[in-house]
């Protein structure tokens, strides 16, 4: 049985972008069998037309290609015969959730790649004056629950707060009023983001630290609420290191990038105002995105944990730090911490994104990351070519769902 759900957009965001109409096919007897079809478009213009066409042809082939270019991503390739590879079975067997993404697209094709999954995600607002998006929180707030709101319970919402108003008087009040009407409607979590450490100054032009007392109501009140704290302050090592070293390097993070700054505040400033945050919130349950930015030794990772049992961390967009570990001591660090780390992604999906994009990078991500995990097949990560964990089953269960749901309760759609 074959069910087909017709899907139409326009990317207003790119110029001369033409009308596109998809048609995506559920396959419900398998439950797991996704197939994305390009149609040509309405266009009334027979000239547009087979532009139209040639578009999509020239997408399809490079999309291909770049897919066939990764040995993660050869069979992902199929995204355009309807199977999925068995690994991705595999990792829906488990009902995954994904604690970490930011998805703001309401395409009914990232819905139907959820419901395809069995995958709940939590989707995290950040306040950002940087991406080039409308800053506003209102604005980022409206995306995500649109988001949640069609999403058929899939994807559960991370709130957050407006730091750049830190120095009003009502700043905490009115903080925690908006978190509170969230909490309402449904919200699990709250993020604190790395612009708290990295870009705020105080009127002395002090770097504003996450432990600063001005957030203490705040954080006061997500335990009073028995939410989660999540928390990304700071960046990767590479963002206060030469720009040349290997495979560290900020690259991706240029607003970020504090090597050379006669002002820079140094990595360890950050992080131990974050161990500081734990420590005077011990009721608090924080969960530090990107393996709480110690993604280069998991030892650092594992201190933290020793220390502070109100602590855990996600894999966002950090798997590859994993695989340039030694094999064998990130091994017994998922074993002996199999309580305290979650799967996150930092998957994104944002309004004007194609859809057969952002679903063929998520199926991609999915992938090889549960192939790193969950298997010992070889691939590449930073031209290496690295052995996946192998992981035991009951470890993968809690990476991949029971975590999500202790740390994060509620991100499993039951709440
Ligand atoms: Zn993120």
């Amino acid at each position: 049985m074959r069910r087909e759900t017709y899907l139409s957009y326009s990317n207003m965001c790119r110029p001369g972008s033409v009308r596109r109409e998809i048609y995506l096919q559920i396959f419900p007897d398998t439950g797991n069998r996704l197939g994305l079809h390009y149609n040509d478009s309405r266009s009334p213009d027979p000239m547009k037309r087979t532009l139209t066409f040639f578009v999509v042809v020239i997408t399809l082939v490079v999309l291909l290609a770049v897919a066939r270019s990764t040995q993660a991503s050869s069979t992902v390739a199929s995204v355009s015969t309807d199977e999925f590879p068995k690994d991705l079975h595999d990792f829906a067997a488990l009902d995954p959730i994904d604690a970490h993404v930011h998805l703001f697209n309401t395409d009914p094709a990232f819905v139907a790649l959820l419901k395809s999954l069995r995958l709940h995600v939590v989707n995290i607002i950040v306040v950002d004056d940087k991406d080039g998006f409308e800053p506003g929180l209102p604005f980022r707030l409206r995306l995500g629950w649109s988001v949640v709101r069609v999403s058929e319970g899939h994807a559960l919402m991370c709130t957050s707060f407006d730091p750049f108003k830190f120095q009003e008087p009502t700043f905490a009040a009115d903080a925690i009023r908006q978190m509170n009407q969230d909490f309402a409607d449904g919200a699990i979590a709250v993020k604190i983001w790395k612009n708290v450490g990295m870009e705020l100054k105080n009127r002395e032009g002090r770097w504003v630290m996450p432990d600063d007392p001005v957030f203490e109501p705040i954080y006061k009140n997500i335990a009073a609420h028995d939410k989660t704290l999540i928390a990304h302050l700071a960046e990767p090592d590479g963002c206060w290191q030469p720009p040349d070293t290997p495979y560290l390097n900020c690259k991706n993070h240029p607003n970020w990038y504090m090597y050379g700054r006669k002002d820079a505040v140094s990595k360890a400033t950050i992080l131990a105002a974050r161990d500081h945050l734990l420590e005077q919130n011990p009721k608090l349950r924080v969960v530090g995105a990107h393996l709480g930015s110690m993604e280069t030794d998991v030892a650092e990772i594992a201190k933290r944990f020793d220390r502070y049992p109100n602590f855990a961390v996600d894999t966002a967009a950090r798997v590859r730090f994993l695989a340039l570990q030694p094999r064998d001591k990130v091994r017994a660090f998922f074993l002996k911490y199999q309580d305290r780390i979650l799967y996150g992604t930092d998957l994104d999906a944002f309004p004007n994104d194609m859809p057969v994009d952002g679903i063929l990078k998520w199926q991609q991500t999915l992938l090889k990351e549960w192939r790193f995990f969950a298997t010992d097949e070889t691939q590449e990560f930073q031209d290496r070519q690295v052995k996946g964990l192998k992981l035991p089953e009951p470890v993968l269960r809690k990476l991949y769902h029971d975590n999500a749901v202790r740390w994060i309760p509620g991100s499993n759609g039951q709440h």
